[in-house]
């Protein structure tokens, strides 16, 4: 049986392979603003994303996004899911997919979270579309989704993470929201 400290000890030893292979420099952690998010031990299936794939969330988030989504329709709003859990592995990927078309990392990590830094690892982030939109635009703030989000969210513990001019320096993201209960 492990204890829950030599398990985040393990996710911290990951991350950290991970951010020396990637060229991410060895102080991301003090600087970046952004917390480390541990994967959950369980995660549950969602209904299909947008794309018809598979997504991952903790139970508790799922519940509440049903909910709010249900509501959402009652006003005739649309909201979809783009994205839910990644793993770190997943965000590694999509970071090294990125250095390999030339970009740097300085630029990149404006743009993603480092690997272990992603609110996707908690099951509790999610990236929402709506429809008349493209996905993951910042035109989605303009969205009758984005102002209904805004009014109603928080009743179903879903909150902006990123908004405009974040303490981290990450982008502005209205489409993503975090579940954070209590
Ligand atoms: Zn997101």
């Amino acid at each position: 049986m492990q204890t829950d400290l030599s398990k985040l000890q393990q996710f911290k030893r990951r991350v950290g392979l991970s951010h020396a292979q990637l060229g991410i420099p060895p102080d991301y952690g003090q600087s970046c603003g952004l917390t480390l998010c541990p994967e959950p031990e369980e995660l549950v299936d969602t209904e299909l994303d947008f794309y018809q794939r598979p997504q991952k969330l903790v139970a508790a988030a799922l519940r509440s996004w049903s909910s709010m989504r249900a509501a959402a329709a009652d006003d005739e709003v649309s909201l979809f899911l783009i994205s839910a859990f990644r793993s770190v592995e997943y965000q590694h990927e999509l970071i090294a997919a990125k250095l390999e078309k030339g970009q740097l990392i300085e630029q990149i990590l404006r743009v993603n979270a480092a690997p272990g830094f992603s609110e996707h690892h908690s099951g509790r982030a999610l990236d929402l579309g709506t429809s008349g939109c493209d996905a993951l635009v910042e035109e989605f703030e303009n969205t009758i989704a984005f102002q209904w989000l805004m009014e109603n969210s928080a009743a179903y513990h879903f909150y902006l993470s990123y908004p405009r001019k974040h303490a981290s320096g990450m982008d502005y993201e209205p489409w993503h929201w975090c579940f954070q209960q209590g």
